[in-house]
């Protein structure tokens, strides 16, 4: 039988009684002293690539007025969102840069909240500025949310998508941005705490404010219901910006409440003369949300505040041919696939805007109508031999939407 092999460390070859430890591989073995070694060395490594990563972020980093042209291209109109927008999500970079320098001046996050009517462009403006980030970005919804303990999902779970899009790489997923939707949707029901449990309101506030302070969140990783096997990954979210957004139905008139209040001093006439009753949105102060059932501490924790204004008939008419992957330029884009070039009478535009505003159906009503409108062309036209442009005219469209059903866009 040959003699026992000695064991030796793989990397330095010194061998067993050479060291104090070695550790054994699958073919080969490590001694203490090359794995503390190997450990200093990934440090270092990682170090240099994190810093090379900030360095590059630091040079491509968009201004704001850079962030919001990029926002005009595919979101038409709500300046004012896109500002606030714009702004936040250059201090949130700026924010991250300091992070890693040793600075006495801490600069803290600001978390957005947007309000504003449904389907006037709130998800569409984190959307599309999600193109423009390189830091993990997600959309949650609000209304899956439920506290501990009931049928829903952990409030945790939030942060579980950005540690999937981030690849689970949570020094990443630290630096990340949320766009929390229908926030509106877990207001409490009435401005005063309720003697009863509000299982789907307060309780998810004081959830989510957890991590919007900025805490140490045990996320589970595959989401869902915390599970007493799931090893949990624990998660800072002091870096991570929150962006929420709602419709917040029927806050106007809290709104106006105030102002009425407020107006009914000296110079009263003067100040209600002054406001623009169309749009009550642009008015909306954060005791508006407290009317509505945000607890204090939430709207404290979201100190930009911003609106999105209602869209009127010029807005809607600009949606439909304008951004950059706009409604109609997207089914030019579907013919040009089969060789037909698509044209369109531009009455076709006012008739569609028309229709949408008669029966309020809202930007997300332009696409159903346009829809509706081409339906029959799109079933025919791909099988017809030598066809090879196509005008979509003004009787046309009329005579298409004349058979249609117009209550089931309604509901759309
Ligand atoms: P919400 O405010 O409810 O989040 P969305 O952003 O989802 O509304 O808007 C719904 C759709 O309507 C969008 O996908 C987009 O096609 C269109 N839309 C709404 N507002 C705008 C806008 N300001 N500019 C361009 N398109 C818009």
């Amino acid at each position: 039988m040959a003699g026992k092999v000695k064991r030796k460390c793989s990397f330095c070859g010194r061998t067993d009684s050479e060291v104090a430890l070695l550790i054994t591989g699958v073919d080969g073995f490590i001694c203490n002293e090359c794995a503390e070694q190997a450990v200093e060395i990934t440090r270092e490594y990682l170090r240099d690539t994190g810093k090379k990563k900030l360095e590059d972020r630091k040079k491509n980093l968009p201004k704001p007025k850079e962030i919001k042209s990029f926002l005009d291209q595919y979101v038409i109109g709500q300046d004012d969102a896109k500002r606030f927008l714009s702004v936040s999500v250059y201090n949130h970079y700026k924010r991250l840069m300091q992070a890693d320098s040793a600075d006495e001046v801490e600069i803290e996050k600001s978390n957005i909240i947007m309000v504003g009517s449904t389907g006037t462009g709130k998800t569409l403006l984190a959307r599309t500025i999600a193109k423009l980030l390189d830091v993990p970005f997600t959309i949650v919804d609000a209304t899956v949310l439920t506290e501990a303990g009931y049928v829903g999902e952990d409030i945790e779970s939030i942060l579980t998508r950005l540690l999937q899009v981030a690849d689970y790489n949570v020094a990443e997923a630290e630096k990340g941005i949320v766009f929390i939707d229908e926030i509106d949707k877990i207001a409490r029901k009435s401005d005063n705490p309720s003697i009863t449990r509000d299982v789907s309101g307060e309780g998810v506030q004081q959830g989510l404010l957890k991590l919007l302070e900025g805490s140490v969140v045990n996320v589970p990783p595959q989401g869902g219901r915390k599970h007493p096997d799931q090893k949990m990954i624990p998660v800072n979210t002091k870096n991570i910006l929150f962006i929420c957004g709602g419709a917040f139905d029927g806050i106007e008139k809290k709104i106006a409440q105030r102002l009425n209040t407020h107006v009914v001093g000296y110079n009263a006439v003067n100040n209600v003369s002054k406001i623009d009753k169309s749009n009550m949105m642009q008015y909306i102060a954060p005791q508006d949300l407290k009317a509505f059932g945000l607890i204090p501490e939430i709207i404290g924790r979201l100190p930009v505040l911003t609106y999105l204004n209602p869209l009127d008939r010029d807005a809607l008419r600009s949606i439909l041919t304008e951004p950059k992957n706009s409604i109609i330029k997207q089914y030019v884009k579907l013919f040009e696939m089969d060789g037909i070039s698509l044209t369109f009478q531009s009455e076709v535009f006012e008739y569609v805007v028309d229709k949408a505003v008669e029966y309020k159906l809202g930007a997300r009503g332009l696409r159903s109508i346009v829809e509706t409108i081409m339906m029959d062309v799109m079933f025919e036209l791909p099988s017809s031999e030598g066809a090879k442009s196509y005008e979509v005219t003004l009787d046309y469209a009329k005579a298409q939407l004349g058979k249609a059903n117009m209550s089931r866009l309604q509901n759309a």
